[in-house]
């Protein structure tokens, strides 16, 4: 008599968990701030120009340093780069946007 070949019933593999892996370093790049934390002021200034988006003053080079970049959702670390969580505010407007935040703080952490 022959041997049937024993078959081993495989084990239905449950599905993997999704990836932790992949979730953290797309936090960790999230919450990685520019070179200098200043980079993301450069880029807005390029993408909305150099005027505020609140009282529509216009600025120039030479006044560009009272122009400030506020983030709309108060998240200073996220920064896409097509700006959509930027907005370009003056110096007075942005005080007045945070009246009741520690603007003092934002304003020499953002400038260098
Ligand atoms: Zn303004
Ligand atoms: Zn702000």
């Amino acid at each position: 008599m022959k041997n049937r070949p024993y078959r081993i019933h495989k084990k239905h593999q449950p599905h993997k968990k999704v990836n932790d892996e992949s979730i953290e370093e797309t936090l960790k790049k999230l919450q990685k701030p520019g070179p200098k934390g200043s980079d993301y002021r450069e880029r807005s200034l390029k993408i909305h120009g150099l005027i505020c988006a609140k009282c529509g003053r216009e600025f120039e080079e030479k006044t560009r340093h009272l122009l400030t970049v506020h983030h709309k959702d108060g998240n200073h670390l996220n920064n896409p780069p097509d700006g959509s969580n930027w907005e370009n505010l003056c110096v007075y407007c942005h005080d007045d946007e945070h009246a009741r935040d520690l603007l003092g703080k934002y304003l020499s952490e953002g400038k260098e």
